[in-house]
């Protein structure tokens, strides 16, 4: 077998404390495989370090924080050790991202043709009349009605849902082989959210690429998604396909999210439900399992050790003391 397309190895990410040079790992221990053509979601509360782990993959971690461990590879290339010039060509180009709030992304001073014309050059070579004829066409394939005349309007002009639209036409105007979505429809109404969630999954069967989808609804990994990856402050709890991540969840906190979930989520109730207590920060994560404050299974003298990993079954990996590192039942 060759190499994922997407691989994230044991990725920390640490920022100061504010204690003399200390820093805090917000982002300890994740990893994850993607390969092409698949969707991996991440779900986990604010703060998990959802955002965090895909800002890493193009090394857009914020100041002060910084990877401090760990190794990113795409088809095997390690991305953390490229030069910055090389990583550039990746961004935007092999890997795109769409983030919650397209207001922030876009450049109110430039109509959104111009912005996708602009992809197109940097990172496929189309110059002049060629660009823009690619930009009217990336808003054509995310069903942008007239998109000759949208392509001449400025970011302001257009309602969310079409700026999350063509924020997501600015992604795959380039042919990204990897999308990374974080939180793509929540600043935007119910039917608007799934018509985006529906487009996503359309482009990823016509166009092969992988998608890494970061969000707190539920309903949406469970619509779209092939694997889950459960993120608890910063670590992985629980990792599986997503049929058996629904059907048998084995982490108590994945447990959790999954028992307050209606059957029949209407809306935006299949949105991260409520769970007594609040996740730890990290510079005050609890030692052993971060869940532990919170957890209805918590052992005493048990769960302050390191955590153990369990594969459970191929592609089922749960980090808990309920399942010691030996135990592969299921
Ligand atoms: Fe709960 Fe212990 Fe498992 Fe953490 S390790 S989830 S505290 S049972």
């Amino acid at each position: 077998m060759g190499d994922p397309l997407l691989a994230i190895e044991d990725l920390a990410v640490a920022f100061p404390t504010g204690r003399r040079g200390e820093m805090a790992r917000v982002v300890d221990g994740v990893w994850l495989t993607l390969n092409r053509g698949e969707t991996m979601g991440i779900v986990g509360e604010s703060g998990s370090g959802k955002s965090l782990t895909a800002l890493s993959v193009l090394r857009l971690v914020p100041e002060p924080g910084r990877i401090v461990k760990g190794r990113i590879a795409l088809e095997g290339q390690d991305l953390l050790a490229l030069p910055e010039k090389a990583l550039r060509h990746v961004r935007g180009g092999r890997i795109a991202m769409v983030f919650q709030d397209p207001m922030t992304s876009l450049n109110p001073v430039f109509t959104v043709g111009e912005q996708i014309a602009e992809a197109v050059r940097a990172h496929r070579g189309l110059r002049g009349r060629a660009a823009w004829a690619e930009a009217v066409n990336a808003l054509r394939r995310v069903h942008i009605a007239l998109p000759e005349r949208r392509a001449r309007q400025y970011p302001h002009e257009l309602s969310g849902g079409m700026r999350q639209r063509v924020m997501i036409a600015i992604a795959l105007a380039c042919r990204p082989d990897v999308l990374l979505a974080d939180e793509p429809t929540t600043a935007l109404d119910v039917t608007v959210q799934a018509q985006i969630v529906a487009l996503i999954g359309e482009l990823r069967r016509d166009t092969g690429m992988a998608v890494v989808l970061i969000t707190h609804d539920l309903g949406v990994v469970a619509e779209t998604c092939d694997r889950v990856l459960v993120l608890y402050a910063g670590q992985v709890m629980e990792q599986a396909d997503v049929h058996t991540l629904f059907a048998a969840p084995r982490h108590p906190y994945t447990q959790a999210l999954l028992a307050s979930l209606p059957e029949t989520a209407p809306d935006d109730a299949a949105r991260l439900p409520f769970i007594a207590g609040q996740p730890p920060s990290a510079a005050q994560a609890p030692t052993g399992c971060p869940f532990r404050p919170r957890c209805p299974k918590a052992m005493p003298g048990i769960c302050e050790k390191p955590l153990p990993t369990t594969t459970l079954a191929p592609g089922h990996v749960v980090r808990c003391h309920l399942y010691p590192a030996e135990d592969k039942g299921t």
